[in-house]
Order: structure tokens, then sequence, then C-alpha cells
């Protein structure tokens, strides 16, 4: 007699979900449980967990010598989520559930010690990885939902072991679990709510068609932060495809609401004293940091200056590449991080350099040093630095109210970047050497005349390349098909940072 039993589940490797064997071998000797195949700390921990989960749950736990084995050895595996396959594998191989009960299923599903299922973390790659293989998917019903984004997969949730083994030899059926529809994405903030500004607003407008990075500079209080959180109401909501990959991230750092935001365009907002392994990402098990979540979406970086230069030059890489690889010791892996990225900054550190309603305090020196903070290389990078000065005392009582409100913008930035798919299949700001030439292409007047202002200007020569994408942008919204004398004005007024 065979005391062998297979189960199949699946560990987590940057956003991929590789399958993983669990053997169970039960044999004679003095009663053990050891589990070997590179388990973290959480996996080994798994024994205590299993044991107490199947004797509350009156199964017999027997008492001889059980090895686990989590298949491929070299794989790291982490988390609670190998409890149940464990489980079952042990209920398997003792024979308390027949071995083909479970051939064309998966189980993912932390054990409480009582044999009630916790949730785990991951279970939309998880979820993903087991419909690719053609498999069924047993799992905790707190994930039902989130792994229920996949569609045509067989998900069978489960709150107890209990209820796994009922469905397993066929007592009680698990239901199928029926994913509700879900809600487009919505926003709250409106543009409207800004008055004046319009070249800010402006700005936006155009950073939301192509996807352009965007530094907005000035005294505090002018609304650069307000300004900032309204892209979102800009920007077309995410296809199907980006809300996956956007979710998927969000799934395995175990965010909330995940459903909800599905379509949301990801918007994140971390602090400035925040690590670099909380905005690039990291761990001994490296996990996904604010540039990935912010996938698809942006990132809002305030007060640009105050982050740690190292955070600062770390997002060259994914700026570039849109993906960020982490290595760690057992393991590298890479997320992929394709977002625009929108700053504010103070003019120095009072922050009231060039005010006229209140003197700056500051030594030339420290504003030197503030500016300094930011790199050449770093700041060549970010598209589009627009200035949104102070108003003039007074001047917001006299606005006239009629503005534009985010979803007339939202309009003509979709018209714009159907135009910039169709044409390219990209949007402006992912264009690149050999794209710009075919796509972009200015007439020797026009040439002739963004060679002499970029000299004119003291631009460097990556921002060259820069202007011209931004120049598509605005004639996109126009709706014209060259690049014409006006737009390139226009995106040369957008480089106002590298001049000062
Ligand atoms: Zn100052």
């Amino acid at each position: 007699m065979i005391n062998l039993a297979v189960v199949h589940t699946r560990a987590t490797q940057g956003l991929k979900a590789p399958l993983v064997t669990v053997e169970v071998h039960i044999s004679n000797g003095l009663p053990s449980f050891s589990i070997v195949g590179l388990p973290e700390t959480a996996v080994k921990e798994s024994r205590e967990r299993v044991r107490s989960a199947l004797i509350n749950s009156q199964f017999e736990f027997p008492s001889r010598r059980m090895t686990i084995n989590l298949a491929p050895a070299d794989l790291p595996k982490e988390g609670g989520s190998f409890d149940l396959p464990i489980a079952i594998g042990i209920l398997i191989a003792s024979k308390q559930i027949p071995a083909e009960a479970v051939k064309e299923y998966e189980l993912a599903g932390e054990l409480a010690l009582s044999g009630k299922l916790r949730s785990i973390t991951g279970s939309l790659p998880l979820a993903l990885a087991v419909k690719n293989a053609n498999h069924h998917l047993i799992l905790p019903r707190s994930n039902a939902a989130e792994a229920g984004l996949i569609k045509d997969l067989k998900i069978y949730p489960a709150s107890h072991l209990l209820e796994v083994c009922e469905h397993l030899t066929n007592k009680k059926s698990l239901q199928a679990y029926q994913a509700d529809s879900i809600a487009p994405a919505s926003h709250c903030l409106d543009l409207a709510d800004i008055k004046a500004q319009h070249q800010a607003k402006r700005a936006l407008e155009i950073a939301a068609a192509g996807r352009h990075n965007l530094l907005l500079f000035g005294p505090p209080g002018t609304g650069k932060t307000m300004l900032a959180n309204r892209i979102i109401g800009l920007l077309p909501a995410l296809t199907e495809e980006q809300a996956l990959e956007a979710a998927s991230i969000a799934s395995i750092r175990n965010l909330p609401n995940i459903v909800e935001h599905f379509y949301q365009v990801p918007f994140r907002h971390p602090h400035h004293g925040a690590s670099s392994v909380a905005i690039v990402g990291g761990g001994s098990v490296p996990k996904p940091g604010e540039i990935s979540l912010a996938h698809c979406g942006v990132l809002f970086l305030d007060e640009l200056p105050e982050f740690d230069r190292r955070v600062l030059e770390a997002l060259r890489e994914p700026l570039e590449h849109g993906s960020i690889t982490l290595s760690r010791a057992n393991a590298q892996v890479e997320y992929p991080a394709r977002f625009q990225l929108i700053a504010a900054m103070n003019p120095c550190p009072c922050g009231y350099l060039g005010s006229k309603q209140r003197a700056c305090e500051c030594l030339p020196t420290q504003v030197q040093r503030y500016r300094n903070k930011i790199s050449g290389p770093l700041l060549d990078r970010i598209d589009m630095h627009v200035e949104v000065p102070e108003l003039p005392a007074g001047a917001l009582s006299t606005i006239p109210d009629k503005v534009e409100s985010s979803s007339v913008v939202c309009t003509r930035v979709k018209k714009a970047q159907d135009r910039q798919l169709a044409r390219q299949g990209l949007l402006n700001s992912q264009l690149s050497g050999k794209l710009i030439q075919q796509y972009c292409g200015l007439s020797s007047t026009e040439s002739r005349f963004l060679d002499q202002a970029i000299v004119k200007l003291h631009l460097s020569a990556r921002a060259y390349h820069r202007i011209i994408k931004i120049a598509r942008s605005i004639a996109d919204l126009a709706g014209d098909a060259k690049i014409a004398h006006s737009h390139l004005t226009e995106a040369l007024s957008y480089r106002k940072l590298e001049r000062i």
C-alpha cells in the first residue's frame, strides 16, 4: 500500500504564480511531521496549524512519520496558503479522502486552528495561473470576489476545512462562485473646483493626453496638490488588460477594495518620508512598492526635493523602462512600474522665492542646495515643468464661475489618446528614438526653429525629444495631423525649470 498523495497549489514569484506540487508521504516510524522544499517561516509553522485544524475538525491525525515535500525545491515558498493543500494531502495519504477527488483542482488557503479558512495574499495572480492551467480552484471565501475577476475560471469558495472535504467526498458540494458585474470607475474631484491657473490646467490636460511626466512648481497654497489630485478625472478608465495588471499588483500587496476599484486609474501619493523599500519595493521576499502600485496610473510626489535622494535616483530606471527589478539573496523578481510621474515643489525651502506677497528668507546657497536635490538626469525625465503662480490678491473673487468640468476635458483627452493609439499603437510619452522620427516628423522650417530655440534657451540635447513628444500631444488634442509652429512654441514653454 502506497501512502503518497499529490495536491496542486501555487507559489508567488513577482506577478507570476508558478505551480507547486505538494507531496505527502506517510511511512512507518516514529511519529513526525516535516516540511521540505525551501519553506519560509510561515510555511514551516503550517505544521502546527494543520495539525490543530485536522484534529479540531474531527479528522484522524496520523501518528506516523509524515514528510511533506513542496516541489520544485528551488522555488521559495512563503505565506499561509499552503495549509489547505497540505491538510488535504494528509487526508488523502491517510485514506480519509480518495486521491482522484483533487485531480481537477488546485487549492490554496490558510487554516485557523479551528479549521476555518483565512484569506490569502495574491489570490488574483494565483487565480489567473489556475485558469491558464485549466484547473478549478478551491480557496477561502474571503478571496472569492478578488479571484472572481478572472473570467472563465470555476471557483469554489469555502469557509472551513470540513466544507472542502465534504465537497471532495461528494457529500455536500460547494457552490461555484458567481461574480457580480463591476461598476465603472467614478471620480469625485473635479477640475472645476480650481479657479484661474489656466496655464497649469492646460498643462495638466496635455500631460493627461500623452501621459507625460509633469512637475508643478510654485509657492505654497497655489493649488499644486489640488491640480495633481485631479488628473485622475482627466484620464480614461483602464482597459480590462490594464485593470487586471494593476489589480494583480494590489493583490500581492493585499490592498483592500480591489474589486471596487477595478477600472479606476491608480493614484498613489506616498509621503516624502517614505523609505526606499516602500516606494521602489523590496523586502526579504521582494514585494512591489508604490511605483508598481501606480502601474498604469499616476505616482504623485508632493514636495519632491524632500524625498531621499536615493529614492529619487531609483526612479530613473522605472521611468525609462516601465519596470523595476528587485534582487534579494534567494530571489530576483521584476514588477511592472509604468507610471506617470506628477511632482510638485516649492521654488525654495521657505517657498516664497519670487513672491510679491511675502519675502523669501532663504540664502542663495540654500536655494541651490534645495534644487540640486533633484538631479539633472531625473529632471530630464520629467517632460513638463509648469509654474503654478500665486494669484494677485482679490483675483479669485473677480474670476467668473464659467470653468470646464473634468468630464469635458476627459472627453478631449480620450479623443487625443485614440488618435495616438490608432496612429502608432502607443501613447506619445512611450515613443522612443526611431518611432519619434517616424511619427513626429517636423518640416525643415520647424526643425530649424526648434534647433535654434534649444540653443537660445540653453536646453539640453535630451530635452529635444521630450519637446517634440509634447508638441505631438498638443497637436493631437487639436486634432492636427502635423506638428505646427504653435505646438512647438507651446511645448517649449513647458521646460521652464531647466532655464532658471
Ligand atoms: Zn525661500
